[in-house]
């Protein structure tokens, strides 16, 4: 996981917190948790799943349908979920994996946790963790670990499956030709 190379080098404890309803179905739940729990292990850092009821995730999409305002409430709720917890547990500050993506709107989710730090009192811990993306990702498939292949969501899991499609059908049409 990129977070661990700063961490590491500047000898500061991270602690997992994974509060994350938007993901579909449970059994990708299960191997996310699974694989950042392993992680977190191996780095001898504390992890702490949250209780994660897709409601909570289902609620913001009533209200917002549509990405990208479905993307930014879902950053919004997961980020304030991890800054209140930080804040409870009097942390120094509180920071995403989220910015560790090259796949997320990189720009909006600085804001929304800096919007956060001042709501909650607490500081973000920002970092382009993107400059640790591919490493990261190659050292994962070394070690068997999962990595997922869409955003989490029903709804980028069904956007993942018709591009799938889409390629597979232009694959078929250059063959038959
Ligand atoms: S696509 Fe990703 S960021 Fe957007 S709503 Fe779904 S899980 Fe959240």
């Amino acid at each position: 996981m990129s977070v661990f190379h700063e961490t590491r080098k500047k000898n500061i404890r991270a602690i997992g917190f994974f509060y994350n309803p938007n993901i579909h179905p449970s059994n990708e739940f299960k191997k996310r948790e699974t694989y950042t729990k392993y992680l977190f292990k191996k780095e001898k850092s504390l992890f702490i799943r949250h209780r994660s009821p897709a409601e909570e995730f289902f609620l913001i999409t009533s209200i917002f349908p549509e990405a990208p305002a479905r993307c930014e409430a879902c950053w919004m709720l997961r980020l304030r979920k991890t800054a209140e917890f930080a804040k409870k547990k009097r942390f120094n500050a509180f920071t995403t994996t989220l910015l560790a993506s090259p796949y997320q709107n990189h720009e909006k989710i600085k804001a929304i946790g800096e919007y956060l730090a001042k709501e909650q009192e607490i500081d973000f811990y920002y970092r382009d963790f993107r400059v640790f993306f591919k490493e990261a990702h190659a050292q994962a498939r070394r070690d068997g670990v999962y990595c997922q292949n869409y955003c989490g969501c029903v709804f980028s899991m069904i956007e993942r499956e018709e591009e799938k499609n889409k390629k597979a059908a232009g694959h078929r049409s250059q063959v038959t030709g």
